[in-house]
């Protein structure tokens, strides 16, 4: 999608700083990190949300949290971590090509 700012990090038009690639999904790190872990994890097929996913972009998701295991083991955070999507303007969500972020490293907060 030309005007999304995370199809643009994915093309290299935007400069992130790199955690893993493959065919299917990129992460990069958090510009503005709230733990001393936290990186994103977004599909290369771009879809707006979680609200959005269907039979055809389920399979993406399901890699993503793959991803996400083998990267907490390689980190060396598998003990504990949080992944989170927030879903529409309601929930937080500023930019809208979906992305689970991936915080660790210190005790997160409880969300209630
Ligand atoms: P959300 O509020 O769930 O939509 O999350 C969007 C996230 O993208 C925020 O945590 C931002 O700090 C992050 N973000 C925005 N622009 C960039 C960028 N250029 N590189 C890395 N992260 C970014
Ligand atoms: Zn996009």
């Amino acid at each position: 999608m030309s005007d999304c700012l995370f199809c643009k990090i994915i093309s290299g038009e935007i400069p992130s700083n790199k955690v893993y690639e493959d065919e299917i999904c990129y992460a990069f790190y958090d510009i503005s990190p709230m733990a001393p872990t936290h990186f994103l994890v977004i599909p290369k097929v771009h879809f707006a949300s979680a609200a959005e996913a269907t039979e055809e972009n389920a399979a993406a998701i399901g890699h993503i949290y793959m991803v996400i295991a083998k990267l907490a083991k390689e980190m060396g955070f598998a003990d504990g971590f949080r992944v989170v999507t927030n879903c529409g303007e309601i929930a937080g969500q500023t930019v809208h090509h979906i992305h689970f972020h991936v915080l660790s490293g210190k005790q997160l907060g409880s969300f209630n």
